[in-house]
């Protein structure tokens, strides 16, 4: 069980590169501490004793495996492909980030590091690394932008409560670009004392295989039981792209599996305009952003395009460069699902199978609720639900109109 969590080799072409994407784009004052990181990395992989500590807290504090569950109700309503979800809202602190802080914590600690600093877009990655910390003793700094924190304010509370430090950023968007951009100037400061524990599978190597590796026990869950259920693989994995942890964790162990489709869904927003969405591959091109070479959002100047989307996960100028690699290999597909698609995929989800979805997963849901339809009652379609939706409340209050009715 232990040694499954972590392969022993990166299937990557060389260290940290996807094809042309990937790489180590910081300055120079940062190198030390990522080749110092990659080279901690690998003596933890290799270690039985941290194997061992990382899948005993994944079990019994986080509540992995997760369930994998056979929407009945929906796949009846819709006519046409089987629809699973893979249960990551059933986790601990409501979303898959805390497969991540989890790995990177213990890490951490074993660098003998005592200060976490990280960023967070909807406050979920926040709350896993100050739970994480919590845990492990450690301090925890976590920075935030502005418009995030008024738009997720339950989970700066859970932040603060579980004895983090809120920063609020308030350059560029005040999103989690400009969280990440306050984390690694942090970073740079503090290099000695401080581990930033990046959350999502973004930035300069060795964090996008890293993260990875964290999340790649919801593929090797997934494909185990989708194997007993129903004695085959899916037809298609469906996975909401923000940075894209969750939907590289539930892609990773089907890509050689040709078969199987792999479908990103990145976030339409509110219109198809440069700084209304955050659909990477159908409105960017390759650039690097923030450590790494990957699509990213940006005008003809090479400046950084605001993005727009109802979810605060998915509202980010970069993705990470696997996908960036996927996409132009043509192995995985990304498309676009918009906020009202969103929206109405949360309602659907909830009053349906009882399930509320958090935006960010929702997209993915919106892409099954539109695919399923037109196919065969043969296709298995697995959505994996990144997280739960109590965090987004009060934006569900204000645009469903829930207070009036
Ligand atoms: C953070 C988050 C995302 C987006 O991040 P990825 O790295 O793309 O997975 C998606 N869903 C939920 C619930 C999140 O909290």
């Amino acid at each position: 069980m232990a040694s499954i969590i972590l392969p022993a080799v990166p299937s990557e072409s060389r260290p940290g590169r996807f094809g042309v994407y990937g790489g180590r784009y910081v300055p120079e004052t940062l190198m030390a501490a990522l080749v110092e990181l990659e080279r901690e990395y690998d003596l933890a992989k290799a270690d039985a004793a941290f194997q061992a500590e990382l899948a005993d807290l994944l079990h019994n504090y986080a509540g992995r495996p997760t369930a994998l569950y056979f929407c009945k109700r929906l796949t009846e309503q819709l006519g046409g492909a089987k629809i699973y979800l893979k249960r990551e809202d059933l986790l601990h602190t409501g979303a898959h980030k805390i497969n991540n802080a989890l790995g990177q914590g213990l890490l951490a600690r074993r660098m003998g590091k005592k200060r976490i600093i990280a960023e967070t877009g909807a406050g979920q990655h926040g709350v896993a690394t100050a739970t994480v910390c919590a845990l492990l003793g450690l301090e925890c700094v976590v920075y935030m932008g502005d418009v995030d924190m008024e738009r997720q304010e339950l989970n700066v509370l859970r932040m603060r409560l579980l004895g983090a430090e809120v920063r609020g950023v308030s350059s560029g968007s005040k999103t989690l670009k400009d969280a990440i951009s306050e984390a690694m100037r942090d970073w740079v400061t503090n290099v000695r004392t401080t581990y930033y524990l990046l959350g999502s599978a973004l930035g300069a190597h060795p964090y996008p295989t890293m993260v990875r590796d964290f999340h790649r026990c919801i593929s090797i869950e997934l494909k185990e039981q989708i194997l007993e259920r129903e004695g085959r693989l899916p037809t298609a994995v469906i996975a909401c792209v923000g940075g894209g942890s969750n939907a590289i964790g539930a892609f990773y162990s089907f890509i050689p599996d040709r078969e199987v489709r792999l479908i990103g869904v990145e976030a339409g927003g509110r219109g198809r305009k440069l700084g209304e969405h955050a659909a990477r591959f159908s409105g960017g091109s390759p650039g690097v952003l923030q450590g790494t070479y990957s699509y990213v959002l940006q005008d003809e100047n090479g400046q950084i395009a605001l993005t727009h989307s109802v979810s605060a996960g998915l509202d980010y100028a970069s993705v990470g460069p696997e996908h960036a690699m996927l996409h132009d290999l043509g192995r995985a597909e990304y498309v676009v699902q918009d906020d009202a698609a969103a929206l109405d995929a949360v309602v659907r989800l909830a009053r349906t199978e009882g399930i509320l979805p958090a935006l960010e997963s929702a997209h993915a849901v919106a892409e099954a609720l539109r695919i399923a339809p037109a196919m065969h009652a043969r296709d298995i379609l697995v959505v994996n639900l990144s997280g739960r939706g109590d965090k987004d409340m009060g934006i569900l209050a204000r645009e469903l109109n829930l207070q009036g009715a």
